[in-house]
């Protein structure tokens, strides 16, 4: 992601309030490109915010669907920018480094016949995840 949408117009676009904290931590997101959890955000605004603060900020942006949650373990769970710029992809995480890898986008197409698994059921979440050993370890 290189050029990427600015935090003031995504909380604008959600009609959410504009706050100096959701400022920073939304420009922490944008910046990090890739996927975070609230441990590194936290590390990034340098211990300005505490954790609790930051994962009710996190709470709110996952309701209105800036970030979304990808590949969560047992102890942390991860997010990543879900915009226009970053739509929705697989996930390929490595079992033997622990590296995720972000693949390619998939197609419209794709996501509707997945969307059409769920028969009544609504979709609010689709998360793509491979696991395996990656390029770098097999
Ligand atoms: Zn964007
Ligand atoms: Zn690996
Ligand atoms: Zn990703």
């Amino acid at each position: 992601m290189n050029k990427c949408c600015d935090a003031k117009t995504l909380l604008k676009q959600n009609n959410l309030k504009i706050t100096k904290r959701r400022i920073l931590l939304l420009e922490k997101i944008i910046d990090s490109g890739k996927c975070f959890s609230a441990i590194s955000l936290q590390e990034k605004v340098e211990n300005n915010m505490d954790l609790a603060t930051i994962y009710r900020i996190l709470t709110l942006f996952l309701k209105n669907k800036i970030i979304r949650e990808i590949l969560s373990n047992d102890t942390t769970r991860f997010y990543e920018l879900s915009c226009v710029h970053n739509p929705v992809h697989p996930h390929f995480f490595c079992r033997k480094c622990s590296r995720t890898i972000h693949l390619n986008a998939v197609e419209d197409d794709y996501i509707s016949q997945i969307e059409k698994m769920a028969g009544d059921n609504i979709v609010e979440d689709i998360n793509i995840h491979l696991a395996g050993i990656c390029s770098q370890c097999k």
